[in-house]
């Protein structure tokens, strides 16, 4: 058996296009996959041909989220540790294993990735749910099919939303509430109305859209990208995202050891169906 790859990377011209490459289970990210996400921006940042990244994930949907129960789920494993400076949070348990892990693998990668100085663009499809929206939003533009559909359910479990909690800035507040209190899908067109979303375009044409829109920006000069990136993230900064991320990555962890607190473990028992099965009631046997 070959070892699975979960990431592909390849340039067209001046854009790096990073694919995540588990179609299998909807491109649920385990922790390998985020380590070579990693290394795949690095290796499109350290390359001076590449002006412009473009996100996608293989075959119907973007990505469905963590992985929550694929056979090559690997929580318990770690990598080559680099987004943040906690210990290695295999040998720890708890929340002393939990936050480190979390700090590393979802907020610190997210962050790295938002900061990239070179603008990124999300190509997205099909499922864009919970870790999923962390990969997109952690993108500068994106760009949705017309079948994209986007969702945080972790309110079911208890949790006030993904690690990396940009909703009342992608959103604004009151929208996010909804979006989380009721932890409902939303299409495309809407994500559109809501401002999340640049453009929405046939299912058919996503991958020529993204890529000339990529390649249109590509034409203008890399330093002036980075400094006009680096001046529009330090606005948003400025209107509070990194320090309200910050306090509420913080909820975020009371939850997950309420859960295991009250008996159960730190997702409130939840795996993928019943997750389905919270907010879409009738769906969970459904794919
Ligand atoms: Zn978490």
């Amino acid at each position: 058996m070959t070892e699975e790859v979960p990431v592909r990377y390849e340039k067209h011209g001046g854009v790096g296009l990073v694919t995540m490459d588990r179609p299998e289970y909807g491109n649920a990210q385990h922790s390998k996959m985020t380590y070579a996400l990693d290394k795949a921006f690095y290796a499109a940042c350290a390359d001076d041909e590449v002006k412009v990244i473009v996100l996608a994930g293989e075959g119907k949907h973007f990505s469905a989220g963590h992985d929550l129960g694929t056979p090559g789920r690997d929580i318990d494993q770690s990598f080559d540790r680099v987004a943040t400076l906690w210990w290695d949070h295999v040998g720890h348990d708890g929340g002393a294993s939990r936050y480190a892990r979390e700090s590393e693998v979802y907020l610190g990668m997210c962050r790295r990735w938002r900061d990239i100085p070179k603008p990124t663009i999300a190509m997205v499809q099909g499922a864009c749910i919970a870790g999923g929206l962390m990969l997109a939003w952690a993108c500068d533009l994106i760009v949705a099919s017309d079948d994209a559909f986007f969702g945080d359910p972790v309110v079911a479990m208890g949790i006030p939303g993904v690690e990396y909690f940009a909703h009342p800035w992608q959103m604004g507040a009151r929208h996010a509430k909804e979006f989380l209190f009721t932890g409902e899908r939303i299409s495309a067109a809407r994500a559109k109305e809501l401002g999340m979303v640049n453009r929405v375009v046939a299912r058919d044409s996503l991958r020529d859209e993204t890529l000339a829109l990529a390649e249109r920006i590509a034409r203008m000069p890399a330093f002036g990208l980075a400094l006009t990136k680096r001046a529009v993230n330090q606005c948003e900064d400025q209107m509070g995202l990194r320090d309200g991320m910050d306090s509420v990555f913080g909820l975020h962890h009371l939850a997950h050891a309420h859960n295991a607190e009250v008996g159960l473990d730190s997702l409130g028992g939840h795996g993928v169906k019943s997750m389905k099965e919270a907010v879409t009631p009738g769906a969970g046997a459904g794919k």
